[in-house]
């Protein structure tokens, strides 16, 4: 396929030790690697951007260590970046405009912490240090991305306080978390070290939970999950569905996705597309959580869709429904 589709060179791994003298060896029309691997550096071989990212995203952990099978992220071990360095980098997006800053990690509870439990000190010592920077004002719109269910139940009094310090504004309240599945079968087959230190049994439980400590601190879910592994039985997309239901009363949009063959996972294959449109089972838990996300979004027009808020959802999730 890299013949095939003329890829000069593929680099796998991490940019930082190799990027820079394969960038200065193609400017220089230098030969090139066909393939190589990038080793992890250490968090003092990490520099900091030249120039302002795409939406202000600031990376401040690498990697994750819960090892989901099929997890890409999951692939580089786990890091917290230096505070100088997150600090350097918002200070750089600020200086040239931006006005949004993303904290981005795979967990941002996972901030500083030596092992899965969230260390509050440092979170909440990050937080007032970016808000001291001197060009960060009052309308900068400062968020995260991706929480873990386990690490809010960890800290369901530090979802407050950095709730707090997000601020309620439309605009901050999204947080991505993974849900995954509903069956508890599913995650000891291929993520075991995602609901730790809890029990995998009890999943659909910390999801839940973990969803309603995030609605009481003004935050909406948006949850990804997924079907169509090698090993899912009925029964597992049974407790997905039984998952699905179960977050009827909360403010969360619930997105199911295809099993896509990546990460550890990569060389078994996907189930292709049109399989999944002659599974009922697997339809009805795909429709279920698009039919909760229409109902969600239209609930929270504004957040959902800014000011195009003159589609009517509500018939939408209706006719999802019929
Ligand atoms: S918890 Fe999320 S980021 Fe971490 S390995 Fe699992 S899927 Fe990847």
């Amino acid at each position: 396929m890299q013949e095939k589709l003329g890829i000069d060179c593929i680099l796998e791994g991490e940019g930082e030790k190799v990027v820079p003298k394969l960038f200065k060896d193609a400017i220089e029309s230098k030969e090139l690697p066909k393939h190589l691997f990038g080793d992890t550096p250490d968090v003092d071989e990490i520099p900091a951007i030249y120039t302002p990212s795409r939406g202000g995203i600031v990376e401040i952990t690498r990697g994750c260590g819960r090892n989901c099978k099929f997890c890409m992220p999951n692939l580089l071990k786990f890091r917290t970046l230096p505070k100088e360095l997150i600090l350097e980098e918002i200070r750089l997006n600020l200086k040239n405009g931006a006005r949004h800053i993303d904290l981005h990690s795979e967990d941002f509870l996972r901030y500083g912490s030596k092992g899965l439990k969230p260390d509050m000190a440092k979170i909440l010592d990050l937080l007032h240090s970016i808000k001291k920077i001197e060009e960060f004002k009052n309308d900068i719109d400062l968020k995260t991305d991706f929480l873990s269910s386990s690490s809010v139940l960890q800290a369901p009094d530090l979802i407050e306080e950095v709730s707090h310090e997000f601020g309620t504004d439309t605009k901050k309240k999204l947080i991505e978390i993974g849900i995954e599945t509903g069956s508890p079968n599913i995650i000891k087959e291929y993520m075991a070290g995602k609901p730790k230190p809890f029990d995998a049994d009890d999943w659909q439980e910390l999801v839940e939970q973990s969803i309603g400590i995030l609605n009481d601190n003004e935050r909406i879910v948006y949850g990804t999950m997924i079907t169509g592994f090698s090993e899912e039985k009925e029964d597992d997309v049974i407790k997905s569905i039984e998952l699905v239901e179960r977050s009827a009363k909360y403010d969360c949009f619930l997105f199911v996705l295809p099993f896509i063959s990546m990460g550890g996972l990569r060389k078994i294959g996907s189930i292709p597309v049109d399989n999944y449109l002659n599974d009922p089972l697997r339809m009805e838990l795909i429709k279920k959580g698009l039919i909760k996300s229409a109902e969600t979004a239209s609930n929270f027009v504004k957040l959902t869709l800014s000011n195009i808020d003159y589609l009517n959802l509500s018939k939408w999730a209706c006719h999802l429904k019929t």
